[in-house]
């Protein structure tokens, strides 16, 4: 089930007690029954689901019995439906706590004019990293900021030629090698002979690559350098070694997690994993423009304790939506 649709589910299921006087626990346990259905279709942790449920029963049962009680002494006709406020308010102040971590959270870096920051951009190949850290960078830019791009992924052919390519459209300045890890076995001199005259960049080490950008940056004085690192197809132990590597030599002010919203149940692990090498500070969900069902990377919030900054809702630059966890799930409700 697509994100948008879960909304409606969840409304379908709060609506189903419209027209009953009296909303008694199997009315109540029904509307939870659909309400967990929706959240498992969409791939929301099926522990966090049932801790969702549990919460709102616990709150919700004792104020119906309450209702119920004032009733049968000739109290308030209107009480159907101040139980079904009672139950909206309930599940989306458990949905926003999903997506919330709270206080219980350090905040999520925000970067200021007038000194260099570093942002280490962290995921899986194919979550939209590349995408998203140019999005990052116009985003930054329209805020006034002077921001800059390094390209630290050695290991993808075609990862600087779609970083510059996204740059150069954009405006804004990159570092990185041309010369890839699968270009070198290769064995093809005849690239690397014209890479070495337009870039003179012939370092296949991103460990070196992201030291030299984010020093050159800071050099010039810009305010926010992004790195991009390398994604792979799994979480392979080298793949973390080169990211706590990257990341004891640049010490990024945030690190930041790119979730794809499609990722479904995996994410919870995926984004354990990468939490234990990186220690992220924050998350992005890419792709809840699509087919994403979105409960899976949601879940990564409460894996991590860690907030979600912006959602991805699309391929375009500006296709970057500032993320909070109320206007979130109020639209979501509709
Ligand atoms: P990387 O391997 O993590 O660097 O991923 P890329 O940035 O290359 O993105 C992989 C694919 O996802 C590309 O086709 C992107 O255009 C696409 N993509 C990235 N973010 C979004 C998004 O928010 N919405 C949609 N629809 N596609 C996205």
């Amino acid at each position: 089930m697509v994100l948008q649709d879960l909304g409606r589910r969840l409304n379908q299921a709060i609506q189903s007690v419209n027209g009953q006087t009296t909303i008694d626990e199997p009315a109540l346990d029904a509307v939870l029954k659909s309400v967990c259905a929706a959240l498992l279709e969409s791939d929301v942790n099926v522990l966090l689901v049932k801790r969702c449920r549990d919460r709102v029963k616990q709150l919700v049962l004792p104020q119906l019995e309450e209702m119920q009680a004032k009733q049968g002494q000739g109290g308030d006709a209107m009480q159907g439906n101040k139980a079904k406020q009672l139950i909206h308010k309930a599940i989306y102040d458990e949905l926003v706590a999903l997506v919330d971590p709270g206080d219980s959270a350090p905040p999520a870096f925000n970067p200021v004019k007038g000194k260099s920051q570093v942002i280490m951009m962290v995921g899986l190949q194919g979550a939209g990293k590349t995408t998203t850290c140019t999005k990052l960078a116009t985003h930054y830019q329209r805020r006034g900021l002077k921001v800059a791009l390094v390209c630290a992924d050695t290991f993808r052919a075609g990862a600087f030629d779609q970083l510059k390519q996204n740059a150069v459209r954009a405006k804004v300045p990159f570092f990185g090698s041309l010369i890839t890890l699968d270009f070198l076995a290769s064995g093809n001199r005849t690239l690397m002979h014209n890479a070495h005259m337009m870039y003179s960049y012939t370092e296949t080490d991103p460990v070196s690559i992201s030291l030299q950008g984010v020093q050159k940056f800071r050099a010039e004085r810009f305010d926010v350098i992004i790195v991009d690192t390398s994604g792979r197809h799994r979480q392979e132990s080298e793949l973390f070694d080169e990211m706590v590597q990257i990341q004891e030599g640049i010490e990024p002010d945030m690190t930041v997690l790119v979730l794809d919203g499609a990722i479904g149940q995996a994410a919870q692990d995926q984004a354990r994993a990468f939490k234990d090498a990186s220690n992220f500070g924050a998350i992005i969900v890419t792709k809840l423009d699509g087919h994403a069902k979105g409960g899976g990377a949601i879940s990564a919030v409460a894996a991590t304790n860690t907030p979600i900054i912006f959602i991805g809702t699309g391929e375009h630059l500006h296709d970057l939506e500032k993320f909070s966890p109320q206007p979130f799930i109020s639209k979501m409700l509709g």
